[in-house]
């Protein structure tokens, strides 16, 4: 049973119904849905997508070529740098509902909408309750892999440490018409910073682009909505950006956003649930590539839930492997990306960033492939 039909859950059923195992996704919302992210779709994804088949549907869906990045601090010094792989832009109610549908397709039953309320565990066997339009019903199975999302109603029913921690962190996004934008690179993914602040920037489609940002309030102390006006004020490109004064039409956009994003250190098994996705572990979202470590540690989790059935391990033998191999794989990625988010969100550091870049053009490169190894 997953709990979670983001990219991560998704992954871990398409894995696991291709594998021949019997999978259940219960998602709690309807499809298509947004969610707040960047869009920018890495390296990473792209893999995963071609690995189950789907790369052909998901260029049908028309997503945005990107192939350079620019950083620009405050002091407006910036230069292009390819990004050294392909990536994308695509929004996620888009891409999401590509990789639920492959899931159903591949044999996973899917839920929804269905929002796990509580979950028991007796004698191996767990129970998940959820709550549906139709009422309360009750699935059983023998593995939980949690695919949530960075907070959900059930780490607090599972007393998961991090719960009560106050980051400090808040996330917006908005979905721009490209009425309100000057000239903007399609092929450029850019990231404008603050004080406490930095926004990315990238095409999302033919007629809008997403513009996302992280606003730290241990820094500013301001509503993330007013450190994007912030921004405005003391990012000059950032302006420029905007065909007018983009206030009151921002104003007048839906937004997605949240508070209070957890980057430290989770467990990544819970009371015998696997963790994947953002639910083991928040990804900096400067690296651009939240979706694609999502993506993989669902792979990851299905490969080693497979082993496991295959060979008999013991439940406990099956988790410590999963830990494992989970920290093999993303430990340092994680380490890199937060240093870069700080180095970014903090006025002096984006500067002396730009400076850097300016000086030293290969190493925005460098910083990009860091994230990547
Ligand atoms: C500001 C910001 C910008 C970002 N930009 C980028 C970017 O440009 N590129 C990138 O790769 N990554 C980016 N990320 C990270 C990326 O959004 C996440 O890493 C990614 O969405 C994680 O996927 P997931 O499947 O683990 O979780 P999610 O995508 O959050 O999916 C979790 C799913 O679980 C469901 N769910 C939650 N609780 C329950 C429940 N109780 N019962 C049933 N279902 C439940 C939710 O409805 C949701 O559909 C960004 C993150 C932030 C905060």
């Amino acid at each position: 049973m997953i709990i979670g039909g983001g990219p991560a859950g998704s992954s871990a059923a398409i894995s696991l119904a291709n594998n021949g195992l019997s999978v259940a996704v219960i998602e709690k919302r309807s499809f298509p849905r947004d969610v707040l992210c960047g869009e920018f779709l890495s390296h990473e994804v792209i893999f995963a997508l071609r690995s189950f088949g789907l790369f052909d549907e998901f260029l049908a869906l028309k997503p945005n070529r990107i192939t350079n990045f620019r950083f620009i601090p405050e002091n407006g010094s910036s230069a292009v740098h390819p990004l050294g792989f392909e990536g994308f832009a695509l929004k996620r109610s888009l891409l999401d509902q590509l990789l639920l549908k492959k899931a159903v397709s591949a044999g996973a039953t899917v839920v929804q909408p269905a929002e796990v309320v509580s979950l028991n565990r007796v004698n191996n066997i767990f129970e998940i309750l959820c709550k549906t339009p139709n009422g309360v019903n009750s699935y059983t199975g023998d593995f939980v892999v949690g695919a949530y999302g960075r907070q959900s109603i059930i780490d607090k029913s599972l007393k998961r440490k991090f719960v009560s921690s106050r980051s400090g962190y808040s996330g917006i996004k908005y979905h721009v018409p490209k009425e309100l934008l000057n000239n903007i690179s399609r092929d450029e993914i850019q990231i404008f910073s603050s004080n406490g602040i930095y926004c990315g920037v990238n095409c999302v489609s033919e007629s809008e682009s997403t513009l996302c940002f992280l606003s730290d309030r241990n820094i500013n102390q301001l509503d993330p909505k007013y450190a994007l006006y912030e921004l405005l004020e003391r990012n000059p490109a950032f302006k420029a950006l905007f065909f007018r004064d983009p206030i009151p039409a921002l104003s007048k956009l839906p937004v997605y956003g949240t508070g209070n994003i957890y980057f430290g250190k989770r467990d990544v098994v819970e009371n015998g649930i696997f963790m994947i996705g953002d639910a083991a572990r928040v990804i900096a979202p400067l690296a651009g590539d939240g979706i694609g470590m999502a993506m993989e540690s669902g792979i990851l989790a299905a490969r080693i839930l497979t082993e496991s059935k295959k060979i008999g391990l013991t439940a406990a033998a099956t988790e410590s492997l999963y830990k494992k191999e989970w920290k093999k794989l993303f430990s340092k990625r994680l380490r890199i990306a937060l240093n870069l988010q700080r180095f970014a969100l903090n006025s002096r550091g984006g500067n002396i960033g730009g400076q850097l870049i300016e000086h030293f053009p290969s190493l925005a490169e460098i910083m990009i492939r860091w994230t990547r190894r």
